[in-house]
């Protein structure tokens, strides 16, 4: 695997590559679930591309950006172990040269659930992912259903910029217990591990008591219950898939989405409602 840190320097390495070209856009620590994304561009897909870059401008301010766990050169070894052929891993300095101040904002879909708690996050995300795409090109962008309202906002950064690229979303990985892999269990202690794994508990609940019929904030009442008495709630409602509208009874596709503090660790996880 090819090890790229400069913009020139990877577009020239990518160009010589065999396409379909996949890219799996990453912030590093990873997991298993990253992995996944990994692996399944490189079954539908000639080459693969990865980027680690833990970018700062999806971080608000007060948030986790410094403490973000970083381990490049073992995220390398496992990127080559997936069968990625080239990473891009550049410095901040690289993606945001001074003078930078262009912004890329997808609208109401970044200002609810997640942007709605984190006002700037989905300005970062789709401002630096439009700077990945035009500096990889690739043909199929992978990304996870672990962050769906993420996933739902790239593919509407794609749609409305018309960047010739396909967004494939794959399904979450998750830990035996239920919790979704995530490179932010490592913050959790113990005991908040231990807990962790009703946030997915309390999404099935929720899912279970729509599909009884009853409306969203019924079965949020009840699904709100089953969170470990470590648990905060932030959210925890019905909604579609596409907008991310809030939905009053289940109504295909949607997602079950929660999002949840264990201290100052803030979990996200959802189920998706296939049509
Ligand atoms: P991150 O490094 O957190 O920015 O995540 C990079 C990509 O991996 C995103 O598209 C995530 O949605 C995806 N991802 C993270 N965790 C998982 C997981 N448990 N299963 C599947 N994909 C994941």
């Amino acid at each position: 695997m090819r090890i790229f840190h400069a913009v020139e320097q990877v577009r020239a390495g990518l160009a010589a590559l065999p396409r379909p070209l996949g890219f799996v856009p990453t912030m590093g620590a990873l997991h298993a679930g990253h992995l996944q994304l990994a692996r399944t561009a490189r079954q539908q897909c000639a080459s693969v591309a990865a980027s680690v870059f833990v970018n700062p401008t999806q971080f608000g301010p007060g948030e986790d950006f410094e403490r973000y766990p970083r381990d490049v050169q073992g995220d390398a070894e496992k990127l080559s172990g997936a069968g990625v052929d080239a990473l891009f891993t550049p410095d901040a300095a690289v993606m945001y040269p001074p003078g930078f101040s262009t912004i890329v904002d997808v609208g109401a879909l970044g200002a609810v659930y997640e942007g709605a708690v984190r006002p700037t996050h989905f300005r970062g995300v789709a401002t630096v992912v439009s700077k990945l795409l035009h500096i990889v090109q690739p043909d199929v962008l992978f990304v996870g259903q672990k962050d769906a309202q993420q996933s739902a906002v790239l593919k509407k950064l794609v749609r409305d910029l018309d960047f010739p690229v396909r967004v494939e979303v794959v399904p979450t990985v998750r830990e035996s217990d239920g919790l979704a892999m995530s490179s932010r269990n490592a913050y959790l202690s113990r005991e908040q591990r231990a807990g962790a794994s009703s946030l997915h508990g309390s999404l099935e609940c929720m899912l279970e008591e729509l599909r009884n019929g009853a409306d969203a904030s019924r079965a949020a009442q009840h699904a709100r219950a089953q969170l470990d008495a470590a648990g905060v709630w932030d959210y925890l409602d019905v909604v579609d898939a596409q907008t991310f509208e809030p939905l009053q009874h289940l109504r295909a596709p949607a997602f079950v989405i929660g999002a949840a503090r264990f201290g100052s660790t803030r979990l996200i996880d959802n189920i998706l409602v296939s049509a």
